[in-house]
């Protein structure tokens, strides 16, 4: 089947949704298809909890939010794209509540806003602890009242479609009869999200696999700055539910099997309100060094909410109240909740300027996929729902006109070679993709987590190498066409093992710590050597890297200290 549209975007989260409202609103002669492989309000932006940060206030300004993304970036961001970022943020929050977003507010009636780390300015925005819920909802139903925006619920994307550098396409399964489509357009924007799955202790849905990613970078698009990835501090043990920052922002503590707030020691002047990466570091150290509490999954630390009393646990984190009784057993309102860090979110992605253009004509990236990149090494809390925002209506807007300028529709010959690439899965096969998924899930656990060094990297390198062979002679033996689930997870696992190889190599090739890579082989951050960021082109042998400088527009990079 052949689906033709002006406008392809791939993922319907925050990022993507807002790119087909920003789209529609450019002209209603566009036709825009919004594909996606859950149904909307499944996406994973509907486990956004904390909030989304945008300047509101009189003491806050551009420059205090820009700086304070900068520094958290450990210097890495493109300052320009920050600088843009934070203008264009609190439109945003304004239109929401326009569209009905019910945001939290003070008792005279304004916007609250809540602290968060590495913010000097409480201005994290937000629906209690259920903002990505609410900000999903809101785009949702905004975008339905679009008629030239048409849904595709449940399609697959497989492959990109690119000619002579100019996208013509993607390839993507409907889910319900296993039909390959050819969705043929003037533009496409990826906004598929990260690639959180490629560990196991995490926050992501499982659905969070980066096939975005891992199809743009196939199809020869490099992606940028893959080896950072953050660390969420507090994980809830066993099951690594994100107990949100928030915890932290509304006055909770973090403490050790001594019962010491030990983050005095790490960052005496914010405390547990220091930026991820500082936050997580510290508590793998005391976990590292013998002074976390004992459980049967493992050490961990304890986030002591009690003193906040029942009302305002109840007011401001009643999902995580809810979260921490079911999954853990645990009454925040009564006892501490235990925490380790987990892996949380992808800074690194497809390479693109300030206007969500890949190097690609017609081809274009937003949200979590993306990397513009305003996060660099490690970003600030409530920085991520606001780039869905921000760029997503960029990538909308750019997307629009470029389809509007062109006069032709590219025409795409024949779906059959990537028919075969797809159905050829479906064969005997000796290795259980299920299996190749543990280990890779393992090695990434053990050799990329918090504290990395080259001999843990090149285990893991050789490791993902090994399952690269074994991935070889995987098969399906599932042949229903109905939502055949091991066909599309086989697809997801190759995807990635291609991007575990470019966090790997990535990481190894850096020889510095900045922001959420951390060597202890190379503990310092290096400026001379490494303020770049890192791109890499896909080849049959493996990830090609070049790299490029960091846009500095007002701070030179100092000393990070909180
Ligand atoms: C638990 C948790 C809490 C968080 N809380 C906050 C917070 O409070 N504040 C903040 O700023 N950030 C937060 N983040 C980060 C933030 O939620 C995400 O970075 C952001 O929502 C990503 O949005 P997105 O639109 O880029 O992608 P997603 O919401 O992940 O959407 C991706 C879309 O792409 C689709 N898709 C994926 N692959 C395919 C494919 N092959 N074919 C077709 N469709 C595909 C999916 O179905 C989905 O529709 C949190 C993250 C986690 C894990």
């Amino acid at each position: 089947m052949r689906i033709r549209n002006d406008i392809v975007i791939v993922g319907a989260g925050l990022a993507g949704m807002r790119a087909a409202i920003a789209a529609a609103e450019v002209s209603k002669q566009l036709s825009i298809a919004i594909v996606s492989k859950t149904y909307p309000i499944r996406c994973h932006s509907v486990c956004a909890e904390g909030g989304t940060a945008a300047v509101m206030r009189e003491g806050d300004s551009f420059d205090l939010h820009a700086w304070d993304t900068v520094k958290g970036a450990d210097f890495l961001a493109d300052q320009d794209a920050v600088e843009f970022f934070v203008k264009e943020m609190p439109r945003e929050i304004l239109l929401l509540d326009n569209w009905g977003c019910p945001w939290s507010r003070t008792e005279d009636g304004k916007i609250a806003q809540r602290p968060f780390g590495g913010h000097s300015f409480n201005r994290t925005v937000f629906a209690a602890d259920r903002t990505g819920f609410h900000e999903v909802h809101t785009l949702y139903e905004r975008m339905l009242s679009y008629p030239n925006i048409t849904r595709f619920d449940e399609y697959f994307m497989t492959n990109l479609v690119i000619e002579n550098n100019e996208v013509k396409g993607i390839t993507a399964i409907e889910l319900k009869s296993s039909e390959l489509v050819l969705f043929e357009a003037k533009a496409v924007i990826i906004a598929t999200g990260g690639a959180g799955r490629l560990f196991g202790f995490t926050t992501y849905s499982h659905t969070v696999t980066g096939d975005g990613l891992a199809v743009a970078y196939r199809a020869g698009v490099p992606l940028k700055d893959m080896e950072f990835f953050q660390f969420h501090p507090t994980g809830l043990i066993p099951s690594g539910i994100l107990m949100t920052e928030a915890c932290r922002g509304e006055g909770g503590y973090l403490l050790n099997s001594k019962g010491e707030r030990f983050m005095e020691r790490y960052a005496p002047e914010r405390m547990e309100l220091a930026p991820r990466d500082v936050v997580a570091r510290s508590m793998w150290t005391e976990i590292l060094e013998g002074r976390g509490l004992k459980s049967p999954y493992g050490d961990y630390i304890a986030l002591d909410l009690t003193h906040l009393g029942e009302e305002k646990i109840n007011e401001r984190l009643p999902l995580i109240r809810d979260a921490a009784i079911k999954f853990a057993g645990v009454d925040p309102v009564e006892e501490p909740i235990p925490v380790k860090p987990v892996a949380h979110y992808t800074m690194g992605g497809i390479h693109t300027n300030m206007y969500c253009e890949t190097p690609v004509r017609g081809l274009y990236a937003a949200g979590e996929a993306g990397c513009v990149s305003i996060h660099g090494a490690n970003r600030l809390g409530s920085n991520s729902t606001a780039e869905c925002l921000v760029f997503g209506r960029v990538a909308g807007e750019r997307a629009a006109e470029y389809a509007l300028s062109k006069s032709y529709y590219p025409s795409v010959d024949s779906l059959e070679e990537e028919e075969k690439r797809i159905y050829s899965l479906f064969r005997e096969g000796d290795e259980s993709v299920y299996q190749i998924k543990t280990e890779l899930n393992k090695t990434m656990d053990e050799n990329l987590w918090i504290f990395r060094d080259e001999q843990g990297i090149m285990n893991a390198i050789k490791k993902i190498k090994e399952l690269k062979e074994r991935y070889k002679n995987v098969g399906v033996s599932d042949r229903g066409k109905s939502f055949n689930t091991d066909l599309t997870y086989a697809i997801e696992v190759g995807y990635m093992l291609d991007l575990a190889e470019v966090v790997a190599i990535g990481a190894l090739n850096r020889k510095e710590s900045r922001g959420a890579h951390f060597r202890t082989d190379y503990p310092k951050r290096d400026d001379e050597n490494w303020l770049k960021h890192t791109l890499a082109y896909y080849t049959p042998e493996g990830p090609k890297f070049e790299y490029i400088p960091v846009t500095i527009t007002k701070w030179e990079p100092v000393e990070r200290k909180y």
